[in-house]
């Protein structure tokens, strides 16, 4: 789960990591209340679940609270478009207002879960050449950014951060003010169950002190059941809905960019499926297993988020009878077709339990179901039907 980066600056306050003052408005006004309690310069904020704003003109400096007003008004409301965002943008609904800081350079730091070693790691990285051209340094000077791992179950030393602090040419007293952040970050990490935690920047302000200017927090969606103050944190106005949809209704769901539709019980055989597809010549519209427990009323659920993806063409049904019967199965997708007026055409492969009586109830439904019997088949069936 992805936060904002004003919640992220709130977590960052509660573990003794320094952030400007400043608080978040949903309007203009609110906007110039806010900087009027600032002292001098403010700079104005999108809040977005995505990164490159400032690139993207979601980051503006305001001189006087009425500054920060219009800023406000020209970000609010508007289609924010990022590397990050894809060319539809997202829709700015609330902005951080801020103290402005005056910056003598940006430092990036940076803490995620490192899955390349084969056994699970915490992985720092730093850099001197932070800021917002991070993803460029990486890719061209990767030996300005300094790595170092924390075993979780030996946790953090503060050798690594003294190691982190030196590669990034930091002195004495930098150094310590950095190693108390880095331990930081890595206690809200641990403690929080989260999957990134990024500053970029830094800063290393004109009076000599460090500051996080930007913060970047995703959590690890199955540790959030330990964590109910950050499960409010969530924005489901910056998730998709259908992807949200399928949350409420308990159906694992990923949207793609294919168009055909596909509902598999099992995520394994999901995947198949998806293979099969692009096998076929075709692309998957989503990723959806309904669970190897699935009811009539999840199968029509997951149906309706299938219908309401506007890309989806066909729908290919993929079902392993189980625990989840076929009849019950036919019964779910009868009853969906039927509710919900379906056009679109669909195939039906199931196998296993009561198959014979599944696939019965299907031909005499009088829906527009196509029956298949082998995976690939059904999945050439479905490209077929693409026309
Ligand atoms: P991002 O582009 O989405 O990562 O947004 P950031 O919050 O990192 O803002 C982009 C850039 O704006 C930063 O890299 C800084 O260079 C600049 N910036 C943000 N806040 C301040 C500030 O208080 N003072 C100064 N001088 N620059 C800032
Ligand atoms: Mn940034």
């Amino acid at each position: 789960m992805k936060i904002h980066e004003y919640q992220a600056k709130e977590l960052l306050r509660d573990y003794g990591i320094p952030v400007p003052r400043g608080g978040v408005a949903s309007t203009p006004e609110e906007a110039r209340g806010i900087a009027e309690k600032l002292a001098g310069q403010a700079v104005v904020k999108a809040q977005i679940h995505a990164g490159g704003r400032g690139k993207g003109g979601g980051v503006k400096p305001a001189a006087s609270p009425a500054q920060a007003e219009a800023a406000a008004r020209s970000i609010l409301g508007m289609r924010l478009v990022t590397h990050q965002t894809g060319p539809e943008g997202k829709k700015v609904r609330k902005v951080l207002v801020e103290e402005a800081s005056a910056v003598r350079k940006e430092l990036y730091l940076g803490l995620v879960v490192d899955r390349s070693r084969g056994k699970e790691c915490l992985a720092f990285m730093a850099s001197e050449a932070g800021g917002m051209d991070i993803e460029q340094v990486a890719a061209t000077a990767p030996e300005k950014i300094v790595k170092c791992a924390v075993h979780p179950a030996v946790g953090f030393s503060l050798f690594q951060a003294r190691k982190l602090s030196v590669g990034l040419g930091l002195d004495a007293a930098l150094g310590k003010e950095f190693a108390e952040i880095v331990r930081n970050l890595c206690r809200l990490f641990m403690e929080k169950d989260c999957s990134l935690a990024e500053i970029n920047p830094l800063a290393i302000t004109q009076e000599g002190r460090l500051l996080a200017l930007d913060a970047k927090i995703t959590f690890d969606d199955d540790g959030l059941y330990r964590h109910p103050e950050i499960r409010g944190l969530r924005d489901p106005d910056e998730e998709d809905p259908l992807e949200v949809a399928a949350k409420n209704a308990a159906v694992n769901y990923i949207k793609l960019d294919g168009n055909v539709g596909c509902m598999v019980n099992g995520a394994g055989l999901a995947m198949t499926t998806m293979d099969m597809i692009m096998m076929a010549g075709g692309k998957p519209a989503n990723f959806l297993d309904v669970g190897g427990g699935a009811s009539a009323e999840q199968i029509e659920k997951a149906f309706g988020i299938l219908a309401a993806d506007p890309n989806v063409k066909c729908i290919l049904i993929n079902i392993f009878g189980g625990v989840l019967r076929c009849d019950r199965v036919s019964a779910g997708l009868i009853q969906a077709a039927g509710n919900s007026e379906m056009t679109l055409p669909m195939v039906v492969r199931l196998q296993g339990t009561n198959v014979e009586e599944g696939q019965r109830m299907l031909q005499e439904s009088g829906l527009r179901f196509t029956v298949a019997e082998g995976l690939y088949e059904a999945a050439q069936k479905a490209v077929a039907l693409l026309g």
